[in-house]
């Protein structure tokens, strides 16, 4: 099997897994307890925070453990809406094509009386900062938008959109759940304030992640109870797994400069083999893009069909977000980048791991290619391109 799905979710490392398990063995005391046993467990939190906060350039005081990427961005928006809402100022900057984690939290938002601007993200699937700039209102809380996109990989002009913010004194929130680990971060230097990771998308376990939160920022409480997380986020804490997360994240980060050359290699080359497809396109900017990500829409083909003949060929990859599979719409990344709801149908993401080999590219290419030209040989949606009865958009 080739697995060719890293975005949707890593195999944990060898060393994640090993201090998972030896966690449940050595730190299963509550680390909320007096005792040594528990003192031991709140030692692994206390250290992995420190390991956590080391890798992204913030201090420990400022990293509070979540279930996930969900939870993170969760919160953090609704600590900057709420700040937002005692000061009176209610209106929100994001992008069209965030995780829904993030649209759906700012839906709900809108029903309480929130405004929300969304912008545009190009055909390129990149943010204009002079856009974000212009979005800020006098009544602007928080601008919340992603590091890098979970289905076309596209790297954000982070740093820029920081510096914006930080000048016009709005609270700026980044999902960097598909960059951490992969791509340098830095929360100081890009001016960040707010910060969302998850350790299943770095070699880490599920169900983890942390919450980055500028010294100083108030945090909304989504949980309410104990007073684990120094009061900001209840329940009694994952050990193992937030031991894991820490481990999985210093290897990420110590291979990060090796393993990125090494996975753009094979990408570009992925998607060069993909490009004699007739009629075909690539999804997102060709450079400033996640090390392993490709992505890629096919003209007259269901992506859906197309995944399951992948599948059987011993290939797993995703037409885009797993979070949307299952459902009949197409991608709101696809269509937020421009692609008509047909051309939107027929899109395949392929997010490859740091083990990835030559080989295994060469034979995704062969395999996409026959099992391309398989769907078209009986699709009408092709037939009607070919005889000329409806125009090529590719
Ligand atoms: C996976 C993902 C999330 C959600 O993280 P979970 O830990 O699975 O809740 C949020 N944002 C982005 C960009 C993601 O890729």
């Amino acid at each position: 099997m080739i697995y060719a799905d890293n975005a949707a979710t890593t195999k944990m490392s060898d060393g994640a897994a090993k201090v998972f398990v030896s966690l449940l063995d050595e730190a299963w005391g509550n680390p909320s307890s007096l005792y040594a046993h528990g003192q031991k467990a709140k030692e692994v939190l206390e250290q992995a925070r420190q390991d956590v906060a080391g890798v992204i350039g913030a201090s420990p005081r400022e990293i509070t453990f979540t279930s996930g990427g969900s939870e993170a961005d969760n919160q953090a928006i609704r600590t900057g809406a709420a700040l937002g809402r005692k000061k009176g100022k209610m209106h929100i900057v994001s992008t069209a094509f965030e995780h829904h984690a993030v649209l759906h939290t700012l839906e709900a938002l809108k029903k309480e009386g929130f405004s929300v601007t969304l912008l545009d993200v190009h055909e390129n699937g990149i943010v204009d900062p002079a856009e974000v700039e212009a979005a800020i209102r006098e009544d602007t809380c928080l601008v919340t938008i992603m590091y890098a996109n979970n289905e076309i990989g596209t790297i954000q002009p982070i740093r820029e959109i920081g510096a914006i913010c930080r000048k016009k004194e709005v609270l700026f929130h980044v999902d960097a759940v598909q960059a951490v680990g992969h791509i340098p971060v830095n929360v100081t230097d890009d001016c960040i304030d707010m910060l969302s990771a998850s350790a299943h998308k770095f070699h880490g376990p599920k169900g983890v992640g942390f919450l980055y939160a500028k010294k100083g920022i108030r945090l909304t409480n989504l949980i309410e109870g104990g007073a684990q997380e120094r009061g900001r986020r209840a329940g009694t804490e994952n050990v193992p797994g937030i031991g894991a997360m820490a481990q999985a994240l210093k290897e990420a980060d110590a291979g990060m400069a090796e393993n990125a050359a090494r996975v753009v290699r094979m990408r570009d080359r992925l998607i060069a083999g993909l490009q004699e497809i007739p009629h075909c396109a690539l999804n997102g900017d060709q450079e400033r893009r996640l090390p392993g990500n490709v992505n890629f829409c096919f003209e007259g083909i269901e992506g859906e069909s197309l995944l399951l003949l992948l599948d059987d060929k011993g290939i797993c990859a995703s037409s885009g977000s797993a979070c949307t599979s299952g459902s009949l719409d197409p991608s709101h990344v696809l269509l937020a980048i421009g692609r008509i709801h047909d051309v939107a149908h027929g899109s395949l993401r392929l997010s490859l791991g740091e083990d990835i080999t030559e080989e295994e590219v060469d034979y995704i290419i062969r395999t996409v290619k026959e099992v391309v030209a398989y769907l078209r040989s009986f699709s009408p949606v092709w037939r009607d391109l070919m005889a000329g009865k409806k125009e090529f958009i590719l």
